[in-house]
Parts: C-alpha cells; sequence; structure tokens
C-alpha cells in the first residue's frame, strides 16, 4: 500500500531516494559477443540499497531506466515502456516456472516520451529485486584494476552472500568458482528444460549467486531446435538455445581468469601460476558433467521416468527437431496420451509412425501423468502473447499484460477459458526477432 502512494511511486520512479538510502550505479566491465569492454557499469540504473526479506535474506532494490550515470557512454539512460514490461512479464514467469531469477516489483511510467529507433516511445522505470547485482563482469573490472586487496574484499562479500560454506574451504576462491559453477549449470540447466533463450549471455549479464539476470532479448523457444535465436543483433548464434550451456562455461572461464591471482602469492613464481591455473581448470572441466546431470534430471522428471534412458531421451530430441513439434506442448500432450487421449501426442507428429515408435518405447516406463504435470509448464510467455500485451500496454491498455501475468503465475495449473495462452503461436509469416530495448 506505501508503495502504491505517492510517496512511494516517487521512489519507484526515481524522483525521490528512499529515506537513508544512498543509490550508487555499480561498475562492472564484461565480454559482450565474446569482445571485452573494460568499462560497463549501470549506464542506465541506480542501486538504491539493500533490504531484508520477510526470510531474512538480504535483497538489493534496483531501478532500471532511471537516468543517466557516469558508466552511461552515449546512451540517455533512460528505458521504454516496453522492454520494461518484457522483463516484469518474463521474469515473473521464470520465477514460477522454478527457474532462480530476479524479480520485478514494478514498472512505472514516467509520463517522458523516449528517442528510440522505431521512433519516440514511453519512458518506464523498473524496479528489479535481486539476490544481488554480483556479476561475472565484477570481477572481471576488480581484477582489471590490479588491486588484490580490492579483488579479495570482492570474493569474500561474495562468499558471505551467496555462498557462506566457501569460505571454509582450503581455498575459498577457488571454492566460489565451484559453487558459481554449481548454481549455473543447475540454472542453465532450467533454462533448456522450460525452452528459454536468454539471448545476451554476456559476462555482464551472469551473476554470481546463479539468478537469472537482464531480461533484453529473450525469448521462448517454439519448436525445439538448438539453432533457435531471436535476438536481432546476435547474427553468429553465439547465444542459441542449444550454445547455453556452452557460454556458460566459457562465462565461467573468464570468472576464473579474474579469481587467479586470488590463488597465488604477491609475486608469483610460473610453476606457482601453472598450479592455480590447474587448479581452476579442473573446476571448468567439471561443469559439462554437472550440467549433464541437472539436464539429464530434468529430463527424466519431464518423461516421467522411474529410471534414466539416455537412448529414448536423444531420439526423442532428434524425433522432436526433426519434425519441428512444439517444445512446451510435446510434454504436456505426452500426459493426455497417457489419460487415454492417444492422438494428444503423436497429432503433434507429421511422421505419425515415427511418433508412434518412440511413444511405445517410453509407455513403456509406465510414467506417471500427473507428476510430469506438476514439472512440465502449460503456460510459458510466447512469444506472441508478450508481444499483444507489450502492444497494448504501449498504446496505454494496460490490462492485457495484468491477465498475462496471472496465467503465468501459476504455470502447471491447467485452467478453464486459456486454452489461448497454451497454444503455440503462428508458424507462418517472418520469424521472431527481439531487440535489447536499448
Ligand atoms: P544490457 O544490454 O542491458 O546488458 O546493457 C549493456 C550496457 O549498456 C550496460 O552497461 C548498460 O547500463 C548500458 N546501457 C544500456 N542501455 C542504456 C541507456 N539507454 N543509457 C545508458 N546506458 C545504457
Ligand atoms: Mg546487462
Amino acid at each position: 500500500e506505501a508503495l502504491r502512494g505517492p510517496e512511494g511511486v516517487a521512489v519507484l520512479a526515481g524522483s525521490v531516494a528512499p529515506a537513508g538510502a544512498e543509490p550508487v550505479a555499480m561498475a562492472y566491465a564484461g565480454h559482450q559477443f565474446g569482445g571485452y569492454a573494460p568499462r560497463l557499469g549501470d549506464g542506465r540504473a541506480l542501486l538504491l540499497g539493500e533490504v531484508h526479506d520477510r526470510e531474512g535474506r538480504r535483497r538489493d532494490v534496483h531501478l532500471k531506466g532511471s537516468g543517466r550515470t557516469p558508466f552511461a557512454r552515449g546512451g540517455d539512460g533512460k528505458a521504454a515502456l516496453g522492454p520494461m514490461l518484457r522483463e516484469y512479464v518474463v521474469s515473473e514467469a521464470m520465477h514460477a516456472l522454478g527457474c532462480p531469477t530476479t524479480r520485478s516489483l514494478a514498472v512505472v511510467s514516467t509520463g517522458e516520451r523516449i528517442a528510440r529507433d522505431t521512433g519516440m516511445l514511453p519512458g518506464a522505470v523498473l524496479t528489479r529485486v535481486a539476490a544481488s547485482h554480483l556479476r561475472v563482469g565484477t570481477f572481471q573490472y576488480a581484477a582489471a584494476l590490479g588491486d588484490r586487496a580490492l579483488l579479495r574484499r570482492l570474493a569474500d562479500h561474495a562468499i558471505a552472500r551467496h555462498h557462506p560454506d566457501a569460505a571454509e574451504a582450503d581455498s575459498p576462491p577457488l571454492a566460489l568458482l565451484e559453487r558459481v559453477a554449481a548454481v549455473q549449470a543447475d540454472l542453465v540447466a532450467r533454462w533448456m528444460l522450460v525452452g528459454f533463450v536468454h539471448g545476451v549471455m554476456n559476462t555482464d549479464n551472469m551473476t554470481i549467486s546463479g539468478e537469472t539476470i537482464d531480461y533484453g532479448p529473450c525469448a521462448f523457444m517454439d519448436a525445439y531446435d538448438p539453432a533457435t535465436v531471436f535476438s536481432s543483433i546476435d547474427h553468429g548464434g553465439r547465444y542459441a538455445y542449444g550454445n547455453q550451456p556452452g557460454i556458460a562455461q566459457w562465462n565461467l572461464a573468464r570468472l576464473a581468469e579474474a579469481l587467479l591471482p586470488l590463488l597465488v602469492g604477491d609475486e608469483p613464481t610460473e610453476g606457482e601460476v601453472d598450479d592455480a591455473v590447474a587448479r581452476l581448470t579442473t573446476v571448468l572441466e567439471a561443469f559439462p558433467a554437472r550440467y549433464e546431470q541437472a539436464w539429464g534430471h530434468g529430463m527424466q522428471a519431464k518423461l516421467g521416468l522411474s529410471s534414466p534412458d539416455d537412448d529414448l531421451v536423444s531420439d526423442l530430441l532428434a524425433l522432436l527437431e526433426e519434425q519441428a513439434v512444439d517444445w512446451t506442448t510435446w510434454f504436456r500432450a505426452l500426459a493426455r496420451d497417457l489419460r487415454g487421449d492417444r492422438d494428444a501426442a503423436r497429432g503433434l507428429v507429421p511422421d505419425i509412425a515415427a511418433a508412434d515408435a518412440w511413444l511405445a518405447r517410453w509407455r513403456a516406463h509406465q510414467p506417471d501423468a500427473d507428476a510430469m504435470d506438476a514439472v512440465n509448464p502449460i503456460y510459458v510467455p510466447r512469444n506472441h502473447l508478450v508481444e499483444e500485451a507489450l502492444a497494448a500496454a504501449t498504446a496505454g491498455d494496460e490490462a492485457p499484460v495484468h491477465e498475462l501475468v496471472a496465467v503465468l503465475a501459476r504455470p502447471f495449473d491447467e485452467r478453464p477459458g486459456l486454452d489461448r495462452y497454451a497454444a503455440p503461436g503462428p508458424t507462418d509469416g517472418p520469424r521472431y526477432r527481439t531487440f535489447c530495448g536499448t
């Protein structure tokens, strides 16, 4: 209620700092599409401060689109309503889907019109709530300053805040890398299981906490295809759906490089450096297996299998790709198949004989339909629905956004009258494109 009042809205719009707060723009570096940018930072965002949530956990409260900062470079520091609502809708959906993520508390229209390539757009400020805003790029920035004491303070802070058990390890910085690798393996597996394409996995957009951050050109995959890319600037497909685990590992290697000075003494010998590199590399090399394990468990649950069956999974992926089957629809259809609707799943596959052969092998596992429905969403932020809701809001009608948020808040819970939200988007027409919103 307080936040809805005039004083609360003034804070959420970025026009007044909350009492006692000293807002800061955070510095960070980062690899963008593989190229190193030494100084990025919050160019249009501010960390208002930290609060404790109801469970006593620290939360960053952060404004995006609140105006220029010393990191704004050529930018206007502003954000358009559409992209901020997009972050709101998709991050809240991700939370409901069980993917760790920053949350969205509010989007406030500023009443300003801001200039973008597509014309003048309504401006807005998003309030983002996060476990923290520490990124791989934060460590890259600190490491590049060459100040080991500062880097150590950052590592100690990150450990205390997110991975406290690493403090007990023989080498806390090495343990920090290990913990970040673990949470990122789990996170990216969850993305892959729900068909999420982040779209801009630059090292400044990867958190130390293991939360999804920065909903720019993200989108959900329709038909299963590892090469799925939506971002208008991702020409090489670097951040395609199927590349995400490999990119996560690449980003972790950048974190390992940043942490290296903390694994050696002030004036290390070559041998000391080699030894530190070897230890960091061992952690990095364990990432694919960690990821595969998280993904494998997830797929086993999606298919309702009581024991792993790798061949069944890989044959399914080949079938879905070859037959261009909608990812989300398929897994819900499987549960319907078990309940006796024998056309639900096979009807989605043009090559019915191939579908039948796979389905027979799968049914032999005697999967549990209800258990499957608890992990396979029926409602995800489908691209056409998100686009439609944002267009309405930009034109002044907020109702479709509120409705979409309400549907996506219970993604596993099929409700009457919501068929439209479960249906795949049109497959004809131009390929869906997303933009960074900057
Ligand atoms: P992003 O693509 O949102 O991860 O942002 C990459 C970098 O560009 C970050 O340093 C942002 O703060 C900065 N940036 C994006 N949009 C703007 C803007 N309108 N004004 C100033 N800085 C921006
Ligand atoms: Mg970013």
